[in-house]
């Protein structure tokens, strides 16, 4: 085969196997470090406010996505942590592919006011999940929170 061949069925191609490791520090950068921050000193949610059309946004963002704003958003305001369930999904295996004990329910919670969303761990059986249902964060202990997502152990049922 050379180079002008077209391979239109995968098969046709040689592969070999490997593994990559990645190790990496992603900054959280201004914005994600007030959200996160706060999230572990006070057990709250922040949204970052835009300075001219006044939107909320979680998690925060350091400028307005709005058409033709793209102002700063440099404050900061706790919001209302009672969401609803805007999408969801039962996973029954982790990311690295062992079988959960029992299946999780993961959700996109969005927040009344607030552009954005959240996508954590709800605590409930997909059986009783819907659409629309109002959730709440559970954080955990004050003392154990160590500034990253799984700060909030799981939403759950308001
Ligand atoms: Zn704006």
């Amino acid at each position: 085969m050379s180079f002008q061949e077209q391979i239109a069925n995968t098969t046709d191609c040689g592969f070999f196997e490997g593994a990559i490791p990645v190790k990496y520090e992603y900054t959280m950068g201004n914005a994600g470090d007030k959200f996160f921050r706060t999230m572990m000193e006070k057990g709250e949610i922040v949204a970052s406010r835009c300075s001219k059309c006044g939107k909320l946004y979680v998690p925060p963002s350091t400028f307005c996505e709005a058409d033709d704003c793209f102002s700063p958003t440099s404050e900061f305001q706790p919001i209302d942590q009672t969401g609803e369930v805007y999408s969801w999904t039962e996973s029954h295996v982790d990311m690295a592919g062992n079988r959960h004990d029992k299946p999780q329910v993961y959700a996109m919670v969005k927040f009344n006011g607030v552009e954005g969303a959240i996508i954590h761990r709800l605590n409930a059986e997909a059986s009783n999940v819907k659409i629309g249902m109002k959730v709440k964060p559970v954080f955990k202990e004050a003392a154990k929170r160590e500034g990253n997502m799984e700060d909030i152990q799981y939403f759950t049922e308001v």
